[in-house]
């Protein structure tokens, strides 16, 4: 059947979405005119493009397990072939009856892709080891398992090719791909775990770029947000042609030495267990004044602004995907773009619509020009109130925090500007906060909340290990990326701990998000990460509750009395035990017996590791 798509005079091979519409275009661009062509992303797919209207459609033909073939969500057919016959015949759904094939020019062949080229050898090869088979029942045993051949070899190319490194680490990577010849857009994947965890590393302007790859539950591959992929060289097929997110195409394969095969993937079950001191270890400051160090942290009586412009950070743009996380880059991170955090009212324009408000004035969509590019901000604008000295000093002290940080799960301040109103410049994360996402999002599955409470967790950690007390953490101040990337934000209330102590005394009781909070806040005014812990407990149920408000209906001296009484909120509806029991294991009503950290971060690594189990 396959071979009979392959003869038909309309079917292109392996030529991308554009150069299927620049062959419309020579056919006159007609309603119904269409050519079929091969998926570059769903293995053993189609894809049929059409015009219309002048204008173009592409419809992925999705091979089905049963063998059959179908537009998503569309009716089944035996054939390609036979799915065209019936559009001719039947919109449904289409935009338009098929209505003339565009033939291939004459004397063109269809396009065959990389794969495609070593495909019959890798089979061959294949059944020639595995089997132990030559000759004639080589070539039977190929034509009665061609299917499954075809797949399985397709799902391990990747290991043959050239751009393929096998488990080596990032920086083993980066010493590669500055060797030789450093081109801008020299790539190489690196495997991450063993568990369909990749990394694709890229070479712009000088400096290696990581974007993560993971495999979802179907088995697809994808950089975060991006297309997704059957197989790790329809990716780089893909990425070699259209940037698509990443801050250029791949050009050139930075190759193994000597073609050798990739390494061997990584043993263990649990690839970050027990590894992420490694990991945050090896997350970047750049320039930052180390987090927690008693010299850098200015309080707010001597803080001005001139105090924040003594510490230099790096810039940069992109507005691409998240970055392999693990080992993150910062997204200002680019040499070119060194400045101080004072940002000039001229880099600066607002732009209409407010993010969000709050007691200290408003935050504001904004542009930040650098010198080479410019970058969607965050502003937020303190209001102009004589009286409010105090708001000032807490945005003040909340830049102080701020720009200490320097963690992928941290809301990062790029700077302060001085000018009509104070403002806090922050990279935007703009789907907003987590408590008004998630009612709006009800479909979110648990694994998708548990990685975004995962996140939340690691950015409190990396906070823990450099002694910050946040004092504010709630679902309303995390922050979303993208459905699959929280940041936490909000350091209005944040201290640095001094190192001789593991806690904050605050003098007196302020406005304070009481029902956020370990009874020993209530009780004695002492802040440690601990109380950070009991709060991660309320953000946990706030989350999987998909957003409802705590301890609804009671008043904060009746909740600070059920604490004490020793009962805790029930479980939100449908929570999985696992999560209900690590909630109530964050309230421990004594600091020193409450886990930190250290322990909640690991429990909800090892949750979420179980439930995406393949
Ligand atoms: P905050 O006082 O920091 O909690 O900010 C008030 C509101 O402004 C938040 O609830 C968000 O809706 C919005 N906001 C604050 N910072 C950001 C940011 N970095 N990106 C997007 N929205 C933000």
């Amino acid at each position: 059947m396959v071979d009979r798509v392959t003869t038909l005079p309309y079917f292109y091979g392996n030529i991308t979405r554009e150069e299927a519409e620049q062959y419309l275009m020579q056919g006159g661009t007609t309603d119904g005119l269409y050519l079929l062509r091969q998926s570059r992303s769903y293995l053993g797919g189609y894809a049929l493009s059409v015009s219309y209207g002048r204008q173009f459609y592409h419809y992925t033909i999705e091979r089905e397990l049963s063998d059959m073939f179908a537009i998503s969500g569309g009716r089944s057919h035996r054939t390609p072939i036979d799915l065209i016959d019936y559009h001719s015949q039947e919109t449904d759904g289409l935009v338009c009856l098929l209505k003339k094939p565009q033939s291939r020019p004459r004397g063109m062949e269809p396009k065959v892709g990389l794969f495609e080229d070593l495909k019959e050898q890798l089979i061959r090869e294949y059944v020639k080891q595995m089997w132990n088979l030559q000759g004639n029942a080589l070539e039977q045993a190929i034509i009665s398992q061609r299917p499954q051949l075809e797949k399985l070899i397709a799902t391990t190319a990747h290991e043959k090719m050239p751009w393929f490194h096998g488990s080596i680490s990032r920086e083993d990577s980066e010493m590669l791909l500055h060797r030789g010849n450093r081109v801008n857009g020299r790539y190489l994947i690196r495997q991450r775990d063993n568990r369909g965890s990749y990394a694709l590393c890229l070479l712009h302007n000088g400096q290696v770029m990581h974007y993560r790859i993971d495999k979802d539950k179907a088995g697809k591959l994808s950089i975060p947000d991006g297309k997704k992929f059957d197989t790790l060289w329809q990716l780089v097929e893909h990425y070699s042609y259209k940037p698509d997110g990443l801050l250029r195409v791949l050009s050139e394969p930075c190759a193994r030495a000597n073609g050798e095969a990739g390494c061997p993937p990584i043993p263990q079950k649990h690839p970050l267990k027990g590894a992420t001191g490694g990991i945050l270890s090896r997350i970047k400051s750049y320039s930052f004044p180390k987090p927690g160090s008693k010299k850098t942290v200015k309080l707010p009586g001597s803080m001005t602004t001139d105090n924040l412009n003594t510490y230099v950070q790096k810039t940069a743009v992109t507005d691409a995907m998240p970055m392999d996380t693990e080992v993150y880059e910062s997204p200002y991170a680019d040499p070119d773009e060194l400045r101080t955090s004072t940002i000039s009212r001229s880099q600066l324009t607002l732009e209409d619509g407010e993010l969000g408000s709050g007691n200290f004035g408003t935050v504001m969509r904004g542009t930040y020009k650098m010198q080479k590019s410019e970058k969607t901000v965050a502003v937020k604008i303190l209001k102009n109130d004589e009286n409010n000295l105090s708001v000032r000093e807490e945005m003040l002290q909340e830049a102080s925090v701020m720009q200490q940080l320097d963690n992928p799960y941290i809301v990062r301040m790029i700077g302060i500007c001085e000018a009509e109103n104070l403002m806090l410049v922050m990279e935007l994360a703009s789907l907003g906060p987590l408590n008004k996402f998630l009612p709006k999002n009800r479909h979110l599955s648990v694994k998708n909340i548990t990685e975004l409470v995962h996140q939340v967790s690691m950015g409190m950690k990396y906070l823990e290990e450099h002694n910050f007390v946040h004092r504010d953490l709630a679902a309303r101040n995390v922050l979303l990326v993208t459905q699959h990337y929280a940041k936490i934000s909000d350091f209005g209330l944040s201290k640095a701990l001094a190192d001789e102590n593991n806690y904050y005394k605050a003098k007196t009781h302020g406005k304070w998000p009481v029902k956020w909070y370990a009874p020993e806040c209530m009780n004695y005014f002492k802040f440690s990460c601990k109380s950070d812990v009991w709060s991660f407990g309320v953000l946990m149920w706030e989350t999987y509750s998909y957003g409802q408000k705590p301890y609804k209906g009671m008043k904060g001296n009746e909740v600070l009395q059920m604490i004490e009484s020793g009962e805790r909120m029930a479980a939100p509806a449908n929570c999985p035990p696992e999560v209900y029991e690590l909630m109530k294991t964050c309230w421990t009503y004594k600091p020193d017996e409450r886990p930190g950290f250290n322990v909640v971060e690991p429990r909800l690594r090892n949750y979420y590791y179980e439930i995406s189990q393949i």
